[in-house]
This record gives C-alpha cells, structure tokens and sequence, in this order.
C-alpha cells in the first residue's frame, strides 16, 4: 500500500478530504478526477510514488500549488502534491525553498533576515512551477527571472535517483530547470536562490478612464521601457463590472525599489506621456519590502487569510473561474494604432468577464545571454495577453464555443507583435510550432536533456517537451 509508505499523506476518491485534494487553482479543474493525490512531506516520499506510479503503471502529475492555466498539474494518473515540502531557511549566503513553497510564505519567511526572493504577481503561486518555467515579477528588471538566480535544485529523476543540481554537478538539468518548463524532467524538491538585496519599496496603483486606454497603454509601455530597471509594473485593462460607475477601467499597478519622490515623478511623466491624467492616483509610503509586497499582493488578508479558500481554516483567498486565454511576449512598446488594435480585441462593447493584462519585463533579464539558461526570450520587453472568464465551472457547449472564439482573435491580435511565448502562460489554443515558440534556439538542448534524463517520457503533460503535440487545454 503507497499509503503506508509514505511520511506524508495520500488521500482517494472515498476519503472526504478528496474534492478539495483534487482542486487547482482554476475550478474549470475541478471535474478531474485523479487516481489518488500524494502529499509528499519528503523527497523519500517523492520517490516513493515516482517508484509506486511506475510499478502500477499509473501516469503521475507534478503539483506544486496548482496554478497551471492549462492543468498540467492534474489528471487521471497519481497527482505527487509538493505543498508540504515548504521550507524556507535563509541561514547562509543563499536562500532554500521547498519546492512547495508559496510567493506570500517566501515573503513573510524571509522578512526577519531583510533579504528576499524574485516572486511573481500572484500570492500563492509555488516555486516549483514558478522557477522551472523562468519566474517574471516586479523585480525582474532589477533582479532578473526568477530562475536566474537559482544556485541549485535538489530533483528527484524518472529513474528514482535523487540528485542535486548546479552549475558543476548535472549541469545541464540544471541548464534545462531554468525556464524549460515544470512537469518534464524531473520534481525538484528543493531550490537554492541567491536573495535580492531590496530592503524598501513604494507600491502605487492608479486608475485610467477608458477613453484614454489607447494612449494610456502606449505610454505605459514607452514609459517601461525606457524607465529605471528600479521600476515593476503591470497593466490591466478590467471590464465595467469592476470599474466605478460600472465603466472600464484602465489599472496600472505596482512598485518602484527607489526613494518616493522618484517615483512621483516618474508617475507625473506617465501622465505627461499619455497626455491624460488617473482618475485616481495612490502611492503608499515607502515601507519594508516584504510589507509592501504583502500589501500589494493580499491587500489587508493576514498571510494565512491570503491563501487559497479551503487550504486552512481561515484562508479566503480566491479562485480563478473557468478560463479562455491568449499570452505572448513582446520586444517593444506597441504603437498608438498598434495599441488599438489590441484593445479593439478585448471588444469594450462586450458584457463578458475579461482582461487584457500586461507585465513589463526586460531589464536585468536581457543582460542574459539567450542560451545561458533554458529562457530564451532575453529581447521580451512585455508580457501581454487577454483572458475571458465564465463563473460557471461547467460552461455550456455555446458559451464555452464563444470563449475560445474570443481568445482566438485575440491570439490573431497579438500576433504582429509576438516575440516569443513564456511557457508559465500559455495559451488555451496550443498551435504547431509551440515548442519553438517557448524556448527558440533552446529547443534542440531541452530535447537531448529530456532524453538524458527522462527517455521514457515518465513526466509529461500537454506542453512537456517531446511530447505529443496537444490541441487545446488538457489536463491528463
Ligand atoms: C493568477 C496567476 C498569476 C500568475 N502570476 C505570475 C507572475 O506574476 N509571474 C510568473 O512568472 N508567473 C505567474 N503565473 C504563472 C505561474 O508562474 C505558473 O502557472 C506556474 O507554473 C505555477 O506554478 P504552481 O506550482 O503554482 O502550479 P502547478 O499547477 O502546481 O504547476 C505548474 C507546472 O509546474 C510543474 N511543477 C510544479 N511543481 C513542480 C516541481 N516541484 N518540480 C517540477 N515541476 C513542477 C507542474 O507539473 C506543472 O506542469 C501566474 C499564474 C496564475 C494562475
């Protein structure tokens, strides 16, 4: 029995913890039902189902926390769940993660020491999807990707060995876990990081009217670009039902590593740029870096209240309905007609939960040769796409048609401007020639590594690489 075997704890269909085992972050995931989901608490206990699934014959599925747009970390097969692996020690020169462990945790864990770690955007969000598939956040321009400042990774491999990982000791899977893509070459248990050295930060959000949202994403992007690498920030174009007085709504958000008055400033020549002023323009004090990312990430929600709802007695953090998305990278600021264009495919016209979202990245993380790590894409000046939503975890066959529909022209709006795609947001509808997409030049090395180390394509999902190629979203 793997139950017996195991430190940690496996729960089956019969047990009642078993629907909330099963979920994802997305509820579209919801309906899946895995053989059985293995909260590891070790790497022993790691092995001990990688050996299980093969000797039974079962497909595994890699959880860390399950923010997978497309589900690659659910299925039928036996889901080897992370979560509990989740220390976060920052004793030495470099920082340890489990590979569990969540950007809010990372966060609070390390605010003691004054030291932290590049995140993303998104609380919960664990490190083992986050840095083996690159890791953009609001640091990266200073700092990097996240993965750019791993040191090392402990993994356990498809033949059941456990290794570390570094520059000098299998340094090509160690090449290939820097942005090739989680759930493909082997479930890392541990990361060892190099921290950042930010002690303060500003966090500011403001908000546009639409009728400024061409200009005002123009600039943002010029403004970006050409701004100090000290600079994070996102765009978010959200649909009347989160705007006041029921309108769309034009949200730019983030934080600046300098002293405040830069800021300011610099938030004076966003307007100057777009020629238009926010509706409303907040910029917090400057405070500890882990505070003001916690402020920015769960708002006033305690770190226990910021998880995911159902996670532990007092969580509330929310979960994301049923998706439709289209996200590629860009290696420029869009034009004013190039801004159009992109916001006519969000369709203001239309009463439908959707976004177009987008994150400035470049940076630190083009000073990176292209071919150094597994991510390729060191010309990215942007992260930008478009995702619709129905509340409904079981859409209709029609509402469902109109969702992916929708993404498609979006995917045909992006596509002049695509310079790439990031592996960590994928698109709903995957096309030929994804792999190349992902990982350019890289491709070729990824594919003798995972032959190296995987021949028998233990791991996989829809966009591992050497697998199959997938049409849409798919979760087994
Ligand atoms: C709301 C939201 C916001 C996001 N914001 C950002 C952002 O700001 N920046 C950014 O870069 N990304 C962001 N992402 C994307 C996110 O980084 C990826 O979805 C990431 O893969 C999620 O990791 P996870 O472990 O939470 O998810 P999971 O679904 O558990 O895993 C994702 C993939 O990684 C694999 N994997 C997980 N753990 C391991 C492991 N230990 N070893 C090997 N493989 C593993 C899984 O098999 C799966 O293929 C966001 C996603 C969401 C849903």
């Amino acid at each position: 029995m793997l139950r017996e075997r195991l430190r940690g704890e496996l729960v089956l269909p019969a047990d009642p913890g078993y629907p909330l085992a099963r979920q994802l972050q997305n509820t579209e995931y919801d309906t899946v039902t895995p053989h059985a989901i293995a909260y590891c608490e070790t790497p022993q206990d790691v092995r001990t189902c990688v050996r299980h699934a093969k000797d039974s014959g079962l497909r595994v599925h890699v959880r860390g926390a399950g923010h997978s747009f497309n589900g690659w970390s659910t299925g039928e097969g036996l889901v080897i769940d992370l979560s509990r692996i989740n220390r976060i020690e920052a004793g030495g020169p470099t920082v340890h993660l489990g590979a569990g462990a969540q950007s809010l945790d990372a966060l609070d864990a390390l605010r003691p020491q004054g030291r932290q770690i590049v995140t993303g955007t998104f609380p919960t969000v664990s490190a083992g999807g986050f840095l083996t598939g690159g890791g953009i956040g609001w640091q990266t321009r200073r700092f990097g990707i996240g993965s750019d400042r791993m040191v090392s990774a402990r993994v356990v491999l498809a033949d059941g060995r456990i290794v570390r990982c570094s520059a000098d000791e299998e340094p090509d899977l160690f090449w290939a876990l820097r942005g090739g893509g989680g759930g493909t070459f082997g479930i890392v248990t541990e990361f060892e990081v190099r921290p950042i050295h930010a002690p303060m930060m500003t966090g500011f959000e403001t908000l546009w009217e639409y009728e400024d949202a061409v200009a005002v994403l123009a600039a943002w992007q010029a403004w970006c670009a050409e701004g100090p690498d000290e600079l994070g920030s996102s765009l978010v174009v959200l649909p009347g039902m989160f705007g006041p007085a029921g309108k769309p709504v034009v949200k730019i958000w983030g934080v600046h590593l300098g002293p405040s008055g830069e800021l300011a400033e610099s938030l004076d020549q966003l307007s100057e740029r777009a020629g238009a002023k926010p509706v409303s323009r907040v910029v917090g004090p400057r405070g500890r870096y882990a505070d003001v990312m916690h402020e920015a990430l769960c708002g006033s929600k305690t770190v226990q209240q910021c998880h995911r709802t159902g996670t532990n007695p007092v969580a509330q953090g929310h979960r994301h309905p049923y998706t439709r998305q289209s996200y590629r990278l860009t290696g420029r600021p869009a034009t004013e007609p190039e801004a159009a264009a992109l916001l006519d495919a969000w369709d203001p016209a239309l009463d439908q939960e959707r976004y177009l979202l987008c994150i400035a990245v470049g940076g630190a993380a083009n000073r990176v040769g292209r071919t150094e790590t597994a991510y390729v894409h060191r010309d990215a000046q942007f992260l930008i796409g478009y995702q619709i939503a129905s509340r409904d975890p079981e859409p209709s066959a029609e509402t469902a048609a109109a969702l992916t529909t929708w993404a498609g022209n979006c995917t045909a709006a992006l596509a002049p401007l695509a310079s790439g795609s990031y592996i960590n947001f994928p698109s709903s509808h995957v096309s030929e020639g994804w792999e190349a997409d992902c990982f350019g030049e890289n491709l070729s090395r990824l594919r003798q590594v995972k032959q190296d180390y995987d021949p028998g394509d233990f791991f996989r999902h829809a966009q591992s690489i050497g697998g199959r190629l997938p049409t849409t979203k798919a979760g087994s």
